[in-house]
């Protein structure tokens, strides 16, 4: 299928050439004409696949089919998004998809300053594209109105839920007018998803491209099985013998992606951290020195990171598993996006062994293992509960004395075995420019 078989009007062709998209992905494909008939989506997918034009463009076309309303314009179109950096990426695509269009476009997002935001909202906007806590505040302030909107859309659903935005949705929706067309999209589905769409959607159709709870089969995923204390040197053997070049690497907490970047730099790498600490000045910088390939590594959590879209991103790494198993799939989204290939590679302690299965069991495969890093391999076997049989009856315990330890009967500590490869770490302490 081409684009020019969606019935797009031309600027919006004219835009996707501007682009150099050769067709319409599988979601856009299945998506795009729906929207346009009016009808209330639900879309199963994931990062990567196109899913922001399969909603943007029909979306777009919609507007522009329609009489044009007085000035200021009111908003017709919400796009509710989860993170800031998600805002800014899907405002981006609107700007660039509706640049033959006499469309407005508008973001609002927290961690900036409100009042730039209600200036701008008061010359009008065809659409705005906004986090929940930031419009709320706008809406409670009375400083944006929602009651011509026509189209409402949540994007990253599973995230919104997953960050805890469930009341902050129900309250913007009591802003809606009652008739208007929804869409939903959410890279995972889950009880919680079903439920929020038969709040919010009317007789929706279902639309999913790929395997639901599955990475792009463009992105090569790995496992190395290795201890905690070892994953640093690794990773700076990894970007350094590789002569990676962008890498994104995700971490656990805000404090650790501080100090892995930290050890990085120290290993020569150049690197910056991304996360809900920092102001967004910092996290718009650092995520544009990654973007124009100023620094190789963005090591990140995963809320900073929902939504990034790098193009071509080759390689993204999972310093420590997620504690939810979805966050797998999200992570891993972010590599091998559009057809591209990318590599995905998860450092797994012995400690993680239970995240690693909850996450094979979540995408229905087993990750391939590579245990010749250098390092000593880890189980990641879980161990095995015994099974009933096999344990043996309890002996009643009668008045017994209990024995005391004495420092002969002491448990030997087991030395920890050195470390035979501060050799390969090494190499990665070349200050690559
Ligand atoms: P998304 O899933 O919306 O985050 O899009 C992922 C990437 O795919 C973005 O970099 C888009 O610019 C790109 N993209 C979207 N549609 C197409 C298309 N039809 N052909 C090629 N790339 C596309």
């Amino acid at each position: 299928m081409q684009f020019d078989q969606l019935d797009l009007a031309e600027p919006l062709l004219l835009a996707v050439k501007d682009k150099g998209y050769q067709q319409p992905t599988p979601i856009q494909q299945q998506v795009i004409p729906l929207i346009l008939q009016g009808k209330d989506v639900l879309a199963g997918a994931q990062t990567g696949t196109g899913k922001t034009a399969a909603f943007v463009l029909p979306l777009l076309q919609l507007l522009y089919s329609q009489a044009m309303p007085g000035r200021p314009r009111p908003i017709r179109v919400l796009i509710l998004v989860p993170t800031r950096e998600l805002a800014i990426q899907v405002y981006d695509n609107i700007k660039i998809y509706a640049e033959h269009l006499p469309l407005w476009t508008e973001t609002v997002f927290g961690g900036v300053n409100i009042n730039s935001q209600i200036k701008r909202l008061q010359r009008g906007s065809d659409l705005l594209v906004a986090t929940p806590g930031r419009l709320l505040d706008l809406l409670y302030q009375k400083q944006v109105s929602l009651q011509e909107v026509n189209h409402f859309v949540l994007d990253e659903a599973d995230r919104m839920l997953d960050m805890g935005f469930i009341r902050d949705i129900h309250k913007i929706m009591a802003y809606l007018p009652k008739s208007r067309q929804n869409l939903m999209f959410s890279a995972t589905y889950s009880r919680e998803i079903k439920l929020l769409a038969g709040e919010i959607l009317v007789n929706p159709i279902e639309a999913a491209v790929d395997q639901q709870n599955a990475a792009a089969n463009t992105v090569k995923q790995k496992i190395y099985p290795i201890k905690k204390e070892n994953k640093r040197e690794l990773i700076s053997w990894l970007i350094g013998d590789g002569q990676w070049r962008q890498v994104l690497i995700f971490v656990r907490t805000k404090h650790g992606a501080d100090r892995l970047c930290k050890q990085l730099q120290n290993d020569g790498i150049r690197c910056a951290a991304l996360h809900g600490n920092k102001s967004q000045g910092a996290r718009n910088r650092a995520l544009a020195a990654f973007k124009q390939n100023e620094i190789i590594a963005l090591v990140a959590t995963d809320i900073a990171a929902r939504g990034l879209d790098i193009i071509e991103l080759p390689h993204v790494v999972n310093y420590d598993l997620p504690q939810v198993a979805e966050d797998y799939v999200h992570r891993i989204g972010r590599t091998g996006r559009a057809g591209v290939k990318g590599e995905a590679i998860s450092l797994v302690s012995a400690e993680e062994a239970h995240l690693l299965h909850a996450i094979e069991k979540l995408i229905n495969k087993k990750i391939l293992r590579v245990e010749d890093t250098g390092f000593e391999s880890v189980s990641l076997e879980l161990a095995k509960k015994p099974s009933k049989s096999s344990t043996k009856p309890k002996k009643p315990q009668i008045n017994k004395p209990r024995k005391q330890r004495t420092k002969s009967n002491k448990p030997a500590v087991k030395r920890k075995p050195s470390s035979n490869n501060k050799r390969r770490g090494d190499k990665a302490n070349v200050n690559r420019g």
